[in-house]
This record gives structure tokens, sequence and C-alpha cells, in this order.
């Protein structure tokens, strides 16, 4: 058997260890400690936002933002279809509805026209909206300016879900801070981990405490455990922060390699008909977390992406299809939908490609050898 090609593996840098051992000689083994207040602080200043809270994952930052955001039961909360389940889920935990919007085709991400024609529609039937959650999906940047002007003229705040696009930018400008809030992973197949985590960064620094004040169970100022708030607990803990220090150190690094995997695999099948690429629109820059390729069946003799994922699979190269849309989640079917199919038609054509920081040269090599002969 060949050797295993994983989609997205973790990359260590090598100062990890260091702070984690750190942790260890000050006996800092809790959700609190200098690697936590270090991570953040790295945090803060990488993305410009001036504010971090670590915390135990993704998920929790969306849920806790959602929270900060007033969202209750029975409330509206629109959120992009075409996503990963966890963008999502935390509107469920607050029992709150999502309403789902379609992508466009030129980032992939939530079409603003679908976005204004959403909020008209249930403003229309009543309901004024409690958020927007637009998502940077594989490190592309969804449109905000535009998507953040409709937000404005409504007064609906933005949480931006930008777990998978860590160092992408629009005009220099840090995906994750066109928001109120905006969300980070450290999963372990993101572009940097922390072997599970997540953050919160925000300009609002009122805001970025009272996550922290929530995430650690909410406890009022008193020697004794005193309480006005139903609590979280969501810190991240400071054995994790030290990866994640670690990791910072290697994350401009990381970005480079995987936008070397796409140029490559751009490159590679620049002669395959029938694939297609997402380009960076003007000023847009993407962190290519994973590299996507659409394949047509009309220009491959009707071989589709499956063809090509079980002919990856059968070299033991794991590849996969792009997120399935929310939409079409048995568990959400009744949630509403505005859209036009683009994020259905993205799921039918498209595939993630092997895409880690650490892939070799002869690792990208075979992966695009069996590409190209599976569409022959
Ligand atoms: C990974 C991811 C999350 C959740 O992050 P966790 O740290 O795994 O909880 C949320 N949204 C998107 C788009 C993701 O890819």
């Amino acid at each position: 058997m060949n050797s295993k090609i994983w989609l997205s593996s973790p990359h260590m840098g090598g100062k990890e260890q260091q702070y984690v051992n750190e942790a260890f000689a000050e006996n800092w083994i809790a959700p609190l400690g200098p690697n936590v207040d270090g991570f953040e602080m790295d945090l803060a200043a990488y993305t410009g936002s001036g504010h971090a809270a670590a915390l135990s994952s993704g998920t929790a930052a969306l849920h806790l933002s959602l929270v900060m955001l007033g969202v209750q039961a029975g409330d509206e909360v629109i959120c992009q279809s075409f996503t990963f389940s966890a963008s999502a889920n935390p509107i469920a935990y607050q029992g709150a509805v999502p309403v789902f919007v379609d992508s466009e085709s030129e980032t992939w991400n939530m079409c603003p026209e679908t976005l204004k024609r959403a909020i008209d529609d249930r403003l229309a039937k009543g309901k004024k909206p409690k958020a927007i959650i637009p998502v940077h999906l594989y490190g592309m940047p969804a449109q905000m300016e535009r998507i953040s002007a409709i937000a404005a003229e409504y007064g609906i705040p933005v949480i931006e879900d930008a777990a998978e696009a860590l160092g992408s930018s629009i005009n220099g400008r840090a995906a994750g801070t066109f928001g109120k809030l905006g969300v980070l992973s450290f999963n372990g197949n993101k572009i940097i981990t922390t072997s599970g985590g997540g953050a919160l960064i925000s300009t609002d620094e009122a805001l970025i405490k009272r996550a922290r004040f929530l995430a650690t169970q909410a406890r009022d100022a008193a020697p004794h455990y005193q309480h006005s708030n139903i609590g979280y607990n969501y810190r991240m803990s400071n054995i994790c922060a030290g990866i994640g220090r670690g990791q910072m150190q290697v994350l401009d690094q990381h970005i480079a390699n995987r936008r070397r995997n796409f140029d490559f695999y751009k490159g590679v099948f620049s002669e395959v008909d029938a694939i297609s690429f997402v380009d960076e629109m003007k000023g847009y820059r993407s962190n290519r977390w994973l590299t996507t390729i659409l394949i047509d069946p009309k220009k491959s003799n009707n071989k589709t992406r499956e063809h090509v994922r079980m002919a990856l699979e059968a070299d033991n190269i794991e590849s996969r299809p792009l997120w399935k849309p929310m939409h079409l989640q048995p568990i959400f079917a009744d949630a509403p939908y505005y859209g036009d199919g683009t994020s259905e038609r993205l799921f039918e054509l498209g595939l993630c490609l092997p895409s880690g920081s650490n892939l070799r040269e002869d690792d990208l090599n075979r992966i695009a050898s069996i590409v190209t002969s599976a569409l022959r």
C-alpha cells in the first residue's frame, strides 16, 4: 500500500513543545495562564483586531457570539448555507431558527443580493433577523464590503465565520475583522492547530472581555461563587494555547505552502479541460486552506468528482466532496432557504484535494497523476 496522504494534517513548527514544557514547569495546567495571554496577543496583533479571546473551539466562539448578541429562542439568524454544520448548529443551541442564504459563484460565499432578498422577505413576514453569519469558506474571503453595507443598512450585526480563513484578507484587512465579531478555529485540520480550540476576535474590547467572562462560568466579582448570568466552560487550556503560540510562528509559512499547493494544482491541471478553480477577486487574498476543484462531467466523458475521489482513495489518498449545503441537510430540512442552486451545483461538482502545508513535491505529483488519469 502506498503511504497515506491526508487532506489536511497537523504540521508542527518546532517551538510548540517548548511552550507546553513551560506550562508544565510553572504548573499552569489550567484554562488560563501565560500561554493563553500570549496566544491572545499574537492573534490580536496578527489579525489587527486588537482583541482576542482564546476559547475551547470555533463552535464555542460562534455560540458565545450569538449569546452576546442576545439571540434567543424563536429568533431568526441568517447563515451561509454552503458551510460546515458548526456554522449553523449554535443557532439551534439558542433555540433560534437558521435562515439559509445561498452562495455566489465568484467567492463561493454568501451572495449579497440573495442576502438582501432574504432580509426583505423575513421583514415582510414580520421578523427581523438578529444576526448574519457569512463564512470565508476554504479560506476565500466572502464579499465583506457588500455584505457589511447591507448589514449596516438594516442594522443587523455580522458574525464572521473565519474558522477556515486565518491569514486571509481583503485589501490587506484580515478576514474576521469586518464584522462585529470574528470566529477562528484551531481544530486538527485547520491552517494552524492547538489540537482543538478556537477564538473570538473583535475591535470591540468590551465584547471580548464579556466573552472571557461568559466562557469562565460567568463568575461575578465576589470572594464566593456568585452568578448573575448563565455561564459556559469555553476557555482554552494553557497547554493548548502553548501549541498555538508555537503555531503562530509558522503561520505565514503554512499559508505560503498552501498557496504553493494551489499554484501547483492550477498549473498541472491547466491542460485538463474538465477542471476549474475559484480565483481571487481583485484585492482578495485567500490562505488557500484547501485547494478545491470543480469537475465538469460534460468535459470528461461523464467522469464525475466521485470517480476522481475513488481513484484517489484506491491509492490511499484522502480527498473530500465540498461541503453539503445546510439547506440540503436532513436536520435543517424545515429551515427557510433563499437561493438559486449555486451551492447545490458546487456540492455536485466539487472536490477538496489534499492541501496540507506539509505535503512534499512527490506527494503532489502522485496526486496530480491520479487525478489526471482518472479523468482520461
Ligand atoms: C472548523 C469550522 C468551524 C468549527 O470550528 P471547531 O473549532 O471545529 O469547533 C466552524 N465553521 C467552519 C466553517 C469550520 O470550518
